[in-house]
């Protein structure tokens, strides 16, 4: 037995999540990525004296809305208090945030591991709070430069109870974050350009035992896949450490992506003092049952329940189910084409292999595609009207719907001449003519020979200049051949 297997890990994540609000937690400042350093920074971000914080309403209803759907208790009055420390990111010297009093308590994400089993992750907590403005390093070769229009952007941040126990299981509860926040929209989960941050708590154990082992804190880490890779490896070096008798030191580390390896940033064995106080400038934000009803009855609707829909109501696979729900845009896509057709396999077959795959050739997105959704539904419709083949519709018709995507299916699908022959008096006099052309086939055929249907049949295909319709060319065939 390898040591390694001893032993369990013990994991807990904290995210960031910056809210697509446009204006900051405590001002009217605008909240916006990439604009001209330092120009979203009025003396209220800043903190002179004199100004006062006012609490942003939009953040208040993203809060709850994400208390919503990770099941969670919302609380009715909420303070906020001033979290002090020093950093030439902060010039205040404190961030408003909520300490004793988080927005929400005790609610749950769910997500699915690789083998279809569901991962239950328990929230601490999830309150609100302000960011600090940005350091850069790597601009000037000597200086590091200072942007504040970060500063006092709204965040909700999302603590979980140590309740996980691999990377993987930390892959797939933040993706399932990701996705969630994506759904509520009120978060891009853009983790490249920090909008979604993670820092990932880690201990070990050895299996069996129910003590906590020290933790030690990894941050920097910008993407899922590094978070996975940052907390594997944090685990085999606390086990080594611990196996060669050594302690694990309380610390905040930070993770090399490229080499793939983590290293101490500051030890965290004297405790942070950041002398909370409850914050002068706020009054309690009281949050009622009536104003919880009225969001929830504004909810979108989210992955989980889709799931459900395409699974159990609509008889899709569990796999095309999930590719649907990955992205946003595309089941949002599939839900306004499902309205317009009742075919739900063919249409998510449409979406995921035709559409998906012209759309990655051109690097385009879904909401760069020009045809509506109604007009994929025409075309499903001619070909489960046997009007067009289903090989016709993906070769010639779908391209040219592309680029008229104004044009009606049918009025194209004619144009091009793709319409099948379902006349079964035509394709009937065309069996008779094969027929009468290969007499000792028909007797071949018989005496048992049924392999020459296919004969039979694809010389009266090429006869109807491929537009018989295939179904009904099959059925004559052997009706013809067996009386
Ligand atoms: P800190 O005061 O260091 O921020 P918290 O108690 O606030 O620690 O916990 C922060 C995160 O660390 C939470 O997600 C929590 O579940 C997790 N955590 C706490 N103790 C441990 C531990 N021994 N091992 C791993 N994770 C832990
Ligand atoms: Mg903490």
């Amino acid at each position: 037995m390898s040591v390694y297997s001893k032993y369990e890990a013990v994991i807990g994540l904290e995210c960031h999540v910056q809210l697509l609000t446009k204006t900051k937690m405590y001002s009217s400042d605008i909240a916006e990525y990439g604009a001209m350093p330092n120009s979203n920074t009025s003396v209220v971000t800043l903190g002179h004296p004199g100004t006062l914080p006012v609490v942003n309403k939009r953040a208040i209803e993203f809060a709850v809305k994400l208390g919503i759907a990770t099941h969670s208790n919302i609380r009715s009055k909420n303070e906020f208090a001033r979290k002090n420390y020093f950093y030439a990111d902060l010039p205040k010297g404190y961030q408003i945030t909520q300490d004793k009093t988080p927005i929400c308590t005790g609610g749950f994400i769910e997500s699915k591991l690789k083998d279809g089993e569901i991962l239950k992750v328990n929230l601490t907590r999830i309150h609100m709070e302000e960011d600090a403005g940005k350091s850069l390093h790597d601009i000037d070769p000597f200086d590091t430069l200072i942007d504040l229009n970060r500063a006092g952007t709204p965040l909700l941040e999302i603590v979980t109870e140590p309740d996980l126990r691999t990377g993987e299981e930390a892959y797939s509860y933040l993706t399932e974050v990701r996705k969630l926040v994506r759904y509520l929209d009120i978060c891009d989960g853009n983790m490249e350009e920090g909008s979604l941050r993670c820092d990932a708590n880690i201990s070990v154990r050895l299996k069996g035992t129910s003590a906590f082992g020290k933790k030690v804190e990894v941050k920097n880490m910008n993407s899922f896949r590094n978070v996975q890779r940052a907390i594997d490896f944090e685990i085999k070096r606390q086990i080594d450490l611990i196996e060669s008798g050594q302690a694990i030191a309380v610390e905040t580390r930070s993770f090399n992506a490229e080499e793939g390896f983590t290293f101490s940033l500051r030890s965290k064995e004297s405790a942070n003092d950041y002398r909370y106080f409850p914050e002068p400038d706020l009054q309690p934000v009281i949050i009622t049952e009536n104003y919880i009803s009225e969001i929830k009855s504004k909810m979108p609707i989210l992955p989980n329940e889709l799931f459900l829909l395409y699974t159990k109501t609509y008889g899709l696979s569990e796999y095309d189910a999930n590719q649907l729900i990955d992205n946003k845009e595309i089941a949002s896509y599939y839900n306004t084409l499902v309205s317009h057709t009742k075919n739900y396999k063919s249409a998510a077959n449409w979406l995921l292999v035709n559409i998906k795959s012209f759309l990655n050739e051109r690097a385009l997105t879904i909401a760069e595609f020009s045809l509506h959704p109604s007009k994929i539904a025409e075309l499903i419709g001619l070909i489960d009207e046997n009007k067009v083949s289903n090989s016709a519709a993906a070769q010639f018709l779908f391209p040219e719907m592309i680029a008229s995507p104004s044009k009606n299916a049918l009025d194209l699908a004619t144009k091009l001449d793709l319409i099948q022959n379902s006349n079964s008096n035509e394709i009937q006099n065309l069996i008779n003519e094969v027929v009468a052309k290969y007499p000792e086939k028909v007797t071949e055929y018989k005496s048992g020979k049924l392999g020459l249907l296919g004969l039979f049949v694809g010389e009266v295909m090429r006869a109807s200049k491929g537009k018989a319709d295939p179904k009904l060319l099959n059925q004559l065939v052997k009706q013809t051949l067996e009386n």
